[in-house]
Formats: C-alpha cells, sequence, structure tokens
C-alpha cells in the first residue's frame, strides 16, 4: 500500500515508505513554490487530506513571515527565498487548516530529480521547544522562590530606565529594600516559615507596586524597586512612603500573624548616575535606615554619599594599619571567682590610628568583617596574642597555666584554612594549644549549625577550647548547643548588669542562672562578662560562676601593664589592685587615649603621693570605673574616639557627684571645655600646656571641696 501521491512524480519506492514513516511533516515544494509531495505527518500536523495541498502553494501551510518576504512569495517563493537557506533550518509560522497557528522549525533542503531541482522541507512543530526555552528564559530572569525578576532582569531594566529617562527628562529612582528580623524568624520558625515569609512580602510589594514600577529580588531579605518619571526627592519619599505602609497589615504565614517590617533606603538619579551606583546608593541609604531604627525610608543624598566613601577610606586605612601593624593586642585579666585568682586573658584589639588615636573594635571589627579583612587581621591579631602570652609565660613561671582567650569572628570560623592558620600560630609562638581557648559569638554558631559545629570541631582537634561568647543575647538553642563541642559560655555583660541588688532585676538573676545551670548539665563552665561592682561579683559566686572579668578588676592593658598587673593581683591574692591604696591616699582616675600622656600623669600622680586607681582609654570604660572606685579626681580627656569626654561627664558625676572632674582639652577646644563646665566639671585644663602644672590645680581643687 502506498499513502504517497504526486502530481505526475515518482513511482513508489523504498525511500517514499521512509518519508513516509518519517516523524516529521515532509513537504517537496517545486521553484514556483507549489508543493508536489507531502508525506502522512503532514496531514496530522496540518489537518488537511493530502489531496487538498498537492499543487497547491506552499504558503497554504507555511506563511509568508512578513510583507516584505510577501513578495517574493507568490511566484519565486521557494526557490528564490529558500534557496539560500538551503542546508539551514529556519523557523516559520505554520498555519493549520482550522486557521490557527504554532511556531514551526523548518529544515531545508535542495532535491535535484529528473524534472528539476525541488526543495524539501521538514517541518516539526516548536511549540514545546519554545515553551522549554521560555521557562529556561524565565529561569534564568527570575527568582525561583517568588518569581520576582532577578539580578540579571533588574540590571537590563534598571539600564533600559535610565535609557528612557534621559530622553523623556524624568528621573530614575532605586529603592532597596529590606525585611527587618527575618533571620528571628528563620531561626524561631525554621527555613521554610522564612522562605513563605519572603514569597509573601514578594506578593505584597507585587500588589504595591504601579505601572511603569519593577519589584526584584535582590538577594537574601532584600528586594528593589526601580520606578520611572519621580522628579524630586519628595516624591520619592512618598513612593517609600507608600511601600512601608503596605506592610501595616500583618502577614499570615502557617496560620500564624508576623508582624513584617521593612527598611527602605532610596536612591534618586542625578546626572552622574549608574544603574550600579543607584543600587550601591540605595543600599547605603537602606543601612542607614536600619540603623535609625528600622521601618524607616531614608533618602540617600551627599552626606550618605559621604559616609559611603569613608567607609571605602577606611576599608583602605585598615588594609594599610594591617601592614603597618597598627593593630594591637590589650588584655583583661579573667579571675577565678572562688579565690581571686587571674586564671586568664581575653585578647582584645585595637587600632592605633596615626591621626584619630585609639579606636575601638566596636568602630573597625564590623567593617573589617563585612569586607573580609578580618581574616588576616584575625589571624595578626592571634599571631600577636599567642607570641605575647607564651612570652609572659616564658619569662614567668608562675603564669605557665594562664589560659589566652582570643575572640573570631564568623568570617574566619567559616574559612576553610582556619584551622591550619591555627595550627601554624601555635607551632610558630610555641604557644600551648591547651592553654588557647576562642571566643565565638552565639549568633555565628547558629547562623549556619551544621558549618559550624563541622568548623568547632576541626579546631577542637588541635586540642584548643571554644567558648561561647556573648551567651544568651542570640536566640539560644540549647538542642544546638548540646551538638558543639564547647568548653564554656560567656554571660553577657547586659545580663551581668542586672545582678545589682540596687536594681533587684529577676529576669536578669534568673537568666544568668538558667545559664549556668545549663551550662553545668553539658559540662560546660561559665564565664561572666562585665563585672563592674562587688554585688555583681556576690550574685555570680553564689549561683555557681566560675569564672569573670569586668571593671573590676580592669579594663583591657596593654602587653607589659598587663603582666605586671596579673604578677601583682597573684601576690595580693583576693585583693583587687584599685583596693589595695595606702590609707588616706587621694585615689585619681585617668582617662586619656593616649597611652604617652596617661602613662606621664600617672608618674606625675603617683610622684605626688596620689593611688592612680585605674586608666581607661575611652568615656565608656571610665564610667565603669568611677563606679567601681570611686576615685577622688578624674582627668578626662574630652576628645577620645568612642565614648567622648563630654558625653561620659554626666554619668561621671552621676556615679559619685562628690568627686572632682578636671577636663582636658586641646587649646582650640574652648567651646567644649566651656559645654563641660557648664554640665558640672571641676576645673579645666588645656592640653600642650606644661603637664606637671596640673597636680597643683587638682590639690587647690581638691582643698576648696574639702573646704566646703
Ligand atoms: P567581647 O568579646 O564581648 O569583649 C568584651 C568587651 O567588653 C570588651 O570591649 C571589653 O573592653 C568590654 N568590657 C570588659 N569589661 C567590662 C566592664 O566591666 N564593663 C563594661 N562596660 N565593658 C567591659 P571591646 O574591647 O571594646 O570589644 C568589643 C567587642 O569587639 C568584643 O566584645 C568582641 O566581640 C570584639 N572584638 C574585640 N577584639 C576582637 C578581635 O580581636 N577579633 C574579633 N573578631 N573581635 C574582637
Ligand atoms: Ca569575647
Ligand atoms: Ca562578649
Amino acid at each position: 500500500m502506498s499513502d504517497l501521491d504526486a502530481v505526475g512524480g515518482p513511482a513508489p519506492s523504498t525511500s517514499d515508505a521512509l518519508l513516509e514513516s518519517a516523524p516529521d511533516a515532509m513537504v517537496v515544494v517545486d521553484p514556483r513554490g507549489d508543493i508536489q509531495l507531502v508525506n502522512r505527518q503532514t496531514e496530522v500536523l496540518f489537518g488537511y487530506d493530502r489531496e487538498q495541498l498537492l499543487g497547491r502553494p506552499v504558503s497554504l501551510l507555511l506563511p509568508p513571515p512578513d510583507v516584505t518576504a510577501d513578495r517574493t512569495f507568490g511566484v519565486e517563493y521557494a526557490p528564490l527565498t529558500w534557496s539560500r537557506t538551503v542546508g539551514a533550518a529556519v523557523e516559520l509560522c505554520g498555519r493549520r487548516q482550522d486557521g490557527t497557528e504554532f511556531p514551526a522549525d523548518v529544515s531545508l533542503s535542495q532535491v535535484d530529480t529528473p524534472s528539476g531541482i525541488l526543495v524539501s522541507a521538514v517541518v516539526r512543530d516548536a511549540t514545546q521547544r519554545k515553551r522549554g526555552e521560555a521557562a529556561m528564559l524565565h529561569q534564568a530572569l527570575h527568582d525561583a522562590l517568588t518569581g520576582l525578576p532577578n539580578r540579571v532582569l533588574l540590571d537590563d531594566r534598571l539600564a533600559q530606565a535610565l535609557g528612557r529617562s534621559r530622553r523623556a527628562g524624568t528621573r530614575v529612582c532605586v529603592l532597596f529594600l529590606d525585611v527587618d528580623h527575618l533571620k528571628v524568624i528563620n531561626d524561631g520558625r525554621g527555613h521554610t516559615a522564612g522562605d513563605r515569609v519572603l514569597r509573601a512580602v514578594a506578593d505584597r510589594l507585587r500588589n504595591t507596586v504601579r505601572q511603569g514600577e519593577t519589584v526584584a529580588r535582590f538577594g537574601g531579605d532584600e528586594f528593589v524597586i526601580v520606578s520611572e518619571g519621580v522628579r524630586d526627592a519628595l516624591q520619592a519619599q512618598a513612593l517609600g512612603a507608600r511601600i512601608i505602609e503596605a506592610f501595616d497589615a500583618a502577614v499570615v504565614v502557617d496560620g500564624a500573624t508576623l508582624k513584617v517590617g521593612v527598611s527602605v533606603g532610596i536612591a534618586v538619579e542625578d546626572e552622574t548616575a549608574t544603574g550600579e551606583s543607584l543600587l550601591r546608593d540605595a543600599d547605603a541609604a537602606m543601612y542607614r535606615a536600619k540603623d535609625q531604627g528600622r521601618e524607616r525610608v531614608v533618602i540617600f543624598d551627599a552626606g550618605l554619599r559621604a559616609a559611603a566613601m569613608e567607609r571605602l577610606a577606611n576599608e583602605a586605612a585598615m588594609r594599610t594599619a594591617l601592614e603597618n601593624s597598627d593593630f594591637i593586642v590589650m588584655y583583661q585579666p579573667i579571675v577565678d571567682l572562688t579565690d581571686a585568682r587571674v586564671v586568664g586573658v581575653e585578647a582584645l584589639a585595637r587600632w592605633q590610628h596615626p591621626v584619630k588615636g585609639m579606636i575601638d573594635p566596636g568602630s573597625f571589627i564590623p567593617l573589617a568583617e563585612e569586607t573580609g579583612l578580618i581574616v588576616p587581621l584575625g589571624a595578626a591579631i592571634l599571631r600577636t596574642a599567642c607570641s605575647d602570652v607564651a612570652a609572659w609565660k616564658q619569662a614567668h613561671p608562675e603564669l605557665s597555666s594562664l589560659v589566652l582567650s582570643v575572640n573570631l569572628s564568623a568570617r574566619q570560623l567559616l574559612t576553610m584554612e582556619l584551622r591550619s592558620v591555627v595550627q601554624q600560630i601555635l607551632e610558630e609562638t610555641r604557644f600551648p594549644a591547651g592553654d588557647l581557648c576562642l571566643e565565638i559569638t552565639e549568633s555565628v554558631l547558629l547562623e549556619d549549625a551544621t558549618a559550624s559545629a563541622w568548623a568547632l570541631r576541626e579546631l577542637k582537634s588541635l586540642g584548643i577550647k571554644i567558648a561561647v561568647d556573648d551567651f544568651g543575647t542570640g536566640y539560644s538553642s540549647l538542642t544546638y548547643l548540646k551538638t558543639f563541642p564547647v568548653d564554656s559560655l560567656k554571660i553577657d555583660r547586659s545580663f551581668v548588669a542586672g545582678l545589682d541588688a540596687s536594681d533587684v532585676n529577676r529576669g536578669d538573676r534568673a537568666i544568668v542562672a538558667g545559664i549556668i545551670d545549663v551550662a553545668h548539665a553539658f559540662g560546660m563552665t561559665t564565664v561572666a562578662e562585665g563585672v563592674e561592682t562587688y554585688d555583681q561579683r556576690a550574685a555570680l559566686k553564689a549561683l555557681g560562676c566560675e569564672l569573670a572579668q569586668g571593671y573590676l578588676w580592669h579594663a583591657a592593658m596593654n602587653s607589659s601593664t598587663a603582666v605586671s598587673w596579673i604578677l601583682q593581683a597573684g601576690s595580693m591574692q583576693g585583693e583587687t589592685a584599685g583596693e589595695a591604696s595606702a590609707p588616706g591616699a587621694k585615689k585619681v582616675l585617668l582617662v586619656e587615649d593616649d597611652g604617652r600622656l596617661r602613662q606621664l600623669l600617672r608618674f606625675l600622680f603617683e610622684d605626688h603621693g596620689f593611688v592612680v586607681v585605674g586608666e581607661a582609654s575611652d568615656g565608656r570604660e571610665a564610667i565603669g570605673m568611677a563606679r567601681h572606685f570611686r576615685p577622688d579626681v578624674v582627668i578626662l580627656d574630652l576628645a577620645m574616639p568612642g565614648v567622648g569626654g563630654l558625653e561620659a561627664l554626666p554619668l561621671i558625676l552621676a556615679v559619685d557627684p562628690l568627686s572632682k572632674v578636671v577636663v582636658m582639652s586641646a587649646l582650640d577646644a574652648g567651646e567644649v571645655a566651656d559645654r563641660a563646665m557648664a554640665a558640672g566639671a571641676g576645673g579645666y585644663f588645656v592640653k600642650g600646656s606644661d603637664p606637671a602644672l596640673l597636680l597643683p590645680y587638682v590639690d587647690r581643687l581638691l582643698e576648696a571641696s574639702a573646704a566646703n
């Protein structure tokens, strides 16, 4: 049986049979474009009977793609347009008998026959292929979780928007949006819940944006909206407010009603804007919004730009500082609460800035973490600390069992080489592994519990100890705790602060008691941080806390001061340094960030019969020390990095209104000094004048106050 019919064509043959069974439609066309031959599949695909097709123009099945091509079609359709593409595949539109159309992949080839050159076309329905491609394209350009455009598409839309706005004389406005506290949801309710929240946020944004606005997922919990046609910052502000309002109503996830807040940063196009700069600026504004207390809109302005520049400058400065070894390590003693012995020290980093003076870790560690600089910086700190303490141990056999605690940040913990870096430093400095304790904050461990547990085990295999820092401030998960090879928990300062008998904070007391119990149940010890008062010390001791550190003993000191303090404390057993003062001697607290000047003052005051009860390089430390030591005189530098003297002054006076505070400031800072005097400073001393003059001045002040 032969299904193959041809108008005056060749007789049925084997090749015809093959043609007939081919899975694709096949159409043979003569030089005029008339159909000479079709197979069975052609009938199936196009819904015609073969008889309806033979001798008819091929344009019936494959209409000319466009008007221009139409002209060539009529007579010369097949040979002229197709011969050029013979051997190639083209995509045309197929038209069925019922008038419906479909995309068709058409491969063409030339067939030499006795009756002349014919063109054969293999036609395949491309609907599936196109659908697959479209899906792939969609996938490549959209976020899988929310279905929103992803960064790739965002960049493209942003570029297009910028092109249009330049022509239209309007401005593109980029909103950077961050979901507040998503981590809390992830930690507390699991990642699936977090994903649902993100989807709900995406839906809400989709419903809030208007025609001409694109909303995209930037990554993580960050979304970006691109809006065109904004004329000024006021309109941009309104746009931001609209987004914040959209989140007034809570979202419902798994039957739970959650309040989702967003922080919004906005950048508005200016002459120099690029897509990249707008995203960066909006991001910077978003951070500012978060800093200001979340659920806010902040528009990027010159100030923010300056702040962003400063960040860049700081990053560069930090790199230089690392090269120049401007980072130094200070040591805070850790004592055993039962016998007041100093059993360890915590290494705390400082940046000795050539211009700005001593900078606290709170101001540079976060940036170092963000930029990744923390990895080399952390290694440098660990190396310095190990080599310092190894030297102490060498010189003083009584310090042979002193434990050195060093802080480790998230980025460091999750670097692959951490174990070998630590091992190498231990070998290099000949520091006994068993005397090293690495402190890792709780929140860091929980961010990626599995990876953390693994990293900790790697470290532990070196024989070192692990402490969980700031315990209680994160979302403490006892289940995780069990899986971490941890030796001790550090009770965060904020809980310790609530242990004073004066401000009976039962909540804090219960938390501290709970932490200590949990630690003991897991065979861990506890270290209390930020102990400033005798009451706190007594409460901790009563609750069974083993170790403690804080201004009650001493703030962090440089290497040589620390070692002499520890040796001295060892010989005083049970007393704290500040308590060992000659009866009747006046107590002075020196608050000055310039270490050399501080040392000079110490010598002067000591020569003069004063007891220097403490030294601080920052206002915050000064407050704690004032509370503990109740000094008669405080020498307070007004210009210090971190908490300055002017801020600390009222708090110091609140601790002890009887102590005299002499403020020091530069000659050209008279206005600040005036403010300090108005705030209750007892005296004012110009820095740069002979420090020896300070003493008679202080004497007179004390005499005057005694006479009152
Ligand atoms: P942390 O590990 O919780 O360190 C304790 C902080 O509390 C230190 O602040 C210390 O000076 C301060 N402190 C100690 N005793 C008292 C007290 O009695 N009262 C009060 N109010 N404060 C006290 P510091 O040195 O400014 O360090 C702040 C944080 O910076 C550290 O918190 C730690 O998280 C981080 N950090 C410091 N050095 C490094 C480091 O080398 N590497 C890493 N990754 N982080 C570091
Ligand atoms: Ca710590
Ligand atoms: Ca801590």
